[in-house]
């Protein structure tokens, strides 16, 4: 009997551009989440776009509509980020997983369930193509998932979102939330609040996008700006100054 691969790695073709990459994915069985999901949630927009978001795996109403963030989630992401300016800029969504993984029916809802580190491993290089075909000015990871595939599996999003951090091929990047934490506040007040943490999250993306990454970059530790040095490939003596930690930071990447 034919055995599925361990991960997409085999179906991606090193110069195949994203439609190309979409339909392939479409027939993808790398890992046994092809059989939950009705279809493969590929990421959509233009590999120009300015903003790359990237959330943790298609809900109920993606895997109907085959599309992403087209659920309540995303209505609560379209939401803040009107909410700081950033509705009219061109993004690139995607998830990690493409295959919508859940448990039980309740109602006429699927309750999502969260994938595996065997499924987001299978999944990653479909995501590491699409981060490989873009070229954004921002990376968002919205999420523990997407933080922890992108930026390592130490990320903390309580403890990193908000801050600025270098993602792959050195682009800016912000962890917050997945807008789906929001809806599951449990009272009124903590949803409020929520959603101003989602917000301010969101602004500090309209910060870097507005003014380039020396705000951000200015808040940062020294702890992190030394991350940032060795995610750019960077060396920097050990006793170097906080201040001059931000110029090397902020000379590196884009503005
Ligand atoms: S979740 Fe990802 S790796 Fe698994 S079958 Fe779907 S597209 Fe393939």
């Amino acid at each position: 009997m034919a055995t599925s691969p361990t991960t997409a790695a085999d179906l991606i073709p090193s110069d195949a551009p994203l439609e190309r990459l979409a339909s392939i994915a479409a027939g993808c069985t790398a890992c046994d989440l092809h059989r939950t999901g009705t279809r493969t949630v590929f990421g959509e927009g233009a590999a120009d776009a300015r903003l790359l978001l990237v959330g943790e795996q298609p809900g109920d109403r993606e895997d109907v509509e085959g599309r992403p963030f087209v659920g309540p989630a995303g209505r609560e992401l379209d939401r803040a980020l009107e909410a700081v300016g950033l509705g009219d800029v061109p993004q690139y969504r995607t998830n990690t997983v493409k295959h919508f993984k859940w448990s039980e029916q309740r109602g006429k809802r699927r309750i999502h369930e969260k994938p595996n580190r065997i499924e987001i491993q299978a999944c990653l290089p479909w995501l590491q193509a699409e981060l490989d075909r873009t070229s954004p000015d921002v990376l968002v990871l919205l999420g523990a998932t997407a933080a922890q595939a992108v930026l390592g599996p130490e990320t903390k999003v309580t403890r990193a979102r908000g801050r600025l951090h270098v993602g792959p091929h050195g682009v800016p990047t912000v962890p917050t939330v997945h807008p789906s934490s929001v809806l599951r506040a449990r009272s009124d007040a903590d949803r409020v609040a929520a959603r101003d943490a989602f917000q301010d999250d969101l602004a500090a993306v309209a910060t870097l996008l507005e003014q380039g990454p020396r705000p951000l970059a200015e808040d940062a530790t020294v702890a992190e700006l030394r991350a940032m040095t060795a995610a750019l490939d960077l060396t920097v003596p050990a006793r170097t100054r906080k201040a001059d930690l931000v110029d090397v930071v902020v000379g590196a990447l884009p503005r």
